[in-house]
């Protein structure tokens, strides 16, 4: 399309330059000035397009990550572990559910799926950490069950499962 109108308008301006009756050159001049109009539209449109299959294809990215972790998001259930310690653990009945891990509900509202990890234990309770933000919790109603805690080991009395 562009290049038809280029050669269009190299015949217009060629025509124009062999051209003796004033008519016919005001005639060629309207309709190069309307070619040269067209080319201006035609690279717009061409720029425009450009942008919108850029545009098309970062949102078909989003939509396909979107909908891998709504696969992985259904699998999970917000819990509060313990007072002020809200985490996402696994459904019953789910891939997920295979080993017992907590998500990270700072990470989960951002549609990353960052795994609790147990960083220590003290008087106080067991501590977690989240390895992508840094958010740290204490499960202080763990600090009474004694000994070390094992990840997929919760003991009965664990908070954890509290009303589950
Ligand atoms: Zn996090």
């Amino acid at each position: 399309m562009f290049s038809s109108l280029q050669k269009l308008s190299s015949l217009v301006k060629n025509t124009l330059d062999v051209a003796t009756e004033e008519a016919v050159k005001t005639g060629l001049i309207e309709i190069r000035n309307i070619v040269i109009g067209l080319q201006d539209k035609i690279f717009l449109l061409q720029k425009e397009n450009s942008h919108l299959i850029k545009v098309k294809n970062e949102l078909e990215a989003k939509i396909v990550k979107k909908e891998k972790w709504e696969i992985i998001a259904k699998q999970y259930a917000r819990t509060e572990v313990a007072p002020g310690f809200i985490a996402y653990r696994p459904k019953p009945d789910t891939d997920a559910a295979g080993t017992q891990h907590y998500l990270c509900q700072h990470c989960f509202g951002k549609d990353k799926a960052s795994i609790l990890n147990r960083t220590g234990r003290d008087g106080g309770g067991t501590r977690y950490a989240c390895p992508e933000c840094g958010t740290q919790f204490t499960d202080h109603a763990d600090k009474d069950s004694g000994g070390a805690v094992v990840v997929g080991a919760p003991t009965q009395t664990s908070s954890i499962f509290r009303g589950y």
